[in-house]
């Protein structure tokens, strides 16, 4: 300010001093009077400098001012970079922001007042088809024609879900979406959804599974009952009484298999995966299973007429890394399924083979009825039965093949299924190369 008023006073002097000479006190009050004026008017053109460059948003471009207006300039200067560096920033967060929401799995759709599509995240477009360059400010309810998303969207409750079909859905491959509305800002809403194919159907097949079991075991406790009705209101002679024992025995036996059998499953499903350390002789494997078939068919023929040509070839000196029980329960799974539909005097051939790409094969031949093409995909299903009676009649419980896929899968195996109606059947467990070691030493592998 000192510096102002002193160039001021120092531009009048200059102009006093430049009349005095020109003619004396006239002259040196009209000097003083030029010479105030050519400071206004320089002071005037440095303060347009700084106002055009403001003006121009260029303040950077403006050489360095002494005095008043050069620490305005300065100001400005600092003021701008200040602003500029709170809008990087700003900048800066929305695209985090936006690049948080992109990631997530959920998919997010802003809406404005009308309900038309101002924003929308990538899991959003593929969830209801929209293209954000074609649809944007389109009305949601035009994309998104689903009878249950309108009656959601007429009475939209932030507290509850709307499930709907999602892009793409179909009876074969069907797409679920749970979708709700919060409501923000001036009359505007957030649109999210969550794709819960999955979940819808692991709770479909949970209620399916325990209607199945609840029905298997509904079965035999039914009989059972009405056998200890009869025993406690029939006087029954000794013959009559033992036979209703028997039945009463087998209905309990069957009852008991099922629940060893859903124990197993998920016993299978609840354990880490199998080690790979962990090595079974093939041979030992086969014998455990021989003997097994052995007592199941003599329990089957007995007073049936010709018992089963059971044939188990001698296996390879093979070590097989996986879990023991595991491996057992899903061949011998196998071999109990190919003598309980073999009817008496058929055969059943069990052999283990390496292949030569190094992997090892399990298979179960058998000359009973076969499969109908339709039904081999669903075979692993839990409670899938092609011939029910033939599996209750045997002790069959609907879950031996469904065992068998989980250990299979959990193996990194492959389970072969070739069948001709009338001919027989054929199951293969194929273990990848690196769970099968050869030689002598690997027999006695037993972990
Ligand atoms: P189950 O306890 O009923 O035998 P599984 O899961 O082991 O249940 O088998 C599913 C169905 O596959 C059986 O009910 C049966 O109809 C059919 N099946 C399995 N193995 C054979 C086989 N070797 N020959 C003919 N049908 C078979």
């Amino acid at each position: 300010m000192w510096l102002r008023i002193l160039s001021f006073l120092a531009f009048q002097g200059a102009g006093a001093l430049a009349g005095w000479w020109i003619w004396h006190w006239p002259g040196a009050c009209a000097g003083a009077v030029l010479g105030a004026l050519a400071w206004w008017l320089a002071d005037l053109a440095r303060g347009l400098r700084v106002l055009r460059r403001l003006r121009d948003g260029d303040l950077a471009a403006l050489p360095r001012m002494r005095g008043l207006w050069g620490e305005v300039a300065d100001r400005l200067r600092r003021l701008q970079r200040g602003q500029q560096r709170r809008m990087e920033d700003s900048e800066r967060r929305l695209q985090d922001f936006l690049q948080a929401i992109q990631a997530s799995s959920n998919g997010v759709v802003l809406l404005d007042a009308e309900g038309r599509i101002t924003w929308c995240n990538a899991m959003a477009s593929a969830h209801f088809g929209i293209d954000i360059e074609r649809d944007h400010e389109q009305l949601i309810g035009n994309l998104v024609r689903d009878p249950a998303f309108a009656a959601y969207y007429a009475h939209p409750d932030p507290a509850r879900n709307a499930v709907i079909a999602g892009r793409g859905d179909s009876a074969g491959r069907p797409v679920r979406l749970a979708v709700r509305l919060h409501p923000y800002g001036e009359g505007r809403q957030l649109l999210l959804s969550n794709d819960v194919t999955a979940l819808e159907q692991a709770e479909a097949m949970r209620r399916d599974f325990v209607a199945n079991v609840s029905h298997e075991i509904r079965t035999p406790l039914t009989v059972l009952t009405g056998f200890v009705e009869t025993l406690q209101s029939l006087p029954l002679d000794e013959a009559e009484r033992g036979r209703y024992l028997e039945l009463m025995a087998q209905q309990a036996a069957r009852m008991q298999t099922l629940v060893q059998d859903l124990l197993t499953l998920s016993r299978i499903e609840g354990s880490p995966p199998p080690r790979r350390d962990e090595w079974t002789s093939a041979a030992d494997l086969l014998a455990q299973c021989e003997e097994e078939a052995q007592a199941l068919s003599a329990l089957l023929t007995a007073g049936q007429g010709a018992a089963h040509a059971l044939h188990f070839e001698a296996a390879p000196a093979l070590a097989l890394a996986g879990s023991r029980s595991e491996l057992l329960s899903a061949v011998s799974n196998l071999v109990s399924n190919a003598v309980r539909y073999t009817p008496c005097g058929g055969s059943v051939r069990v052999a283990c083979r390496r292949l030569p790409d190094g992997r090892a094969e399990f298979s179960v031949a058998d000359t009973g009825p076969g499969i109908a093409p339709e039904h081999i995909p669903r075979l692993t299903e839990r409670f899938y039965r092609v011939d029910r009676s033939r599996s209750r009649e045997t002790g069959g419980t609907g879950l031996g093949l469904a065992i068998v896929k989980h250990v299979v899968q959990r193996h990194g195996a492959e389970l072969r299924i070739d069948s001709t109606v009338g001919r027989g059947s054929r199951f293969a467990i194929v273990l990848p190369a690196s769970r099968v070691r050869s030689g002598p030493a690997a027999v006695s592998a037993r972990a």
